[in-house]
């Protein structure tokens, strides 16, 4: 079981040798992470560290799949 309210800082003190974010980094970078997924991009690598938060964070992991259903729907084309 992981704690999702734990300090950014904490975590970074913790894992400094791990790309994994913080909520609020998280937060700052999900819709990009999202945009890049539904344009079939490597989401992963290029938000390194994102997907394990969003595996370890039900809060984000929530907002992830919402923001995404939300995208889903306004991009019909997938493309611009
Ligand atoms: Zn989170």
């Amino acid at each position: 079981m992981t704690h999702p309210d734990l300090a950014p800082t904490l975590l970074r003190l913790l894992g400094p040798g791990e790309p994994e974010v913080g909520c609020d980094e998280c937060f700052a970078a999900l819709d990009r992470y999202v945009e890049l997924e539904l344009a079939g991009a490597d989401a992963d690598a290029l938000v390194p560290g994102l997907r394990a938060h969003l595996a370890g964070c039900p809060a984000c992991g929530e907002e992830h799949e919402s923001l995404r259903a939300l995208l889903e729907l306004d991009t019909p084309g997938g493309s611009e």
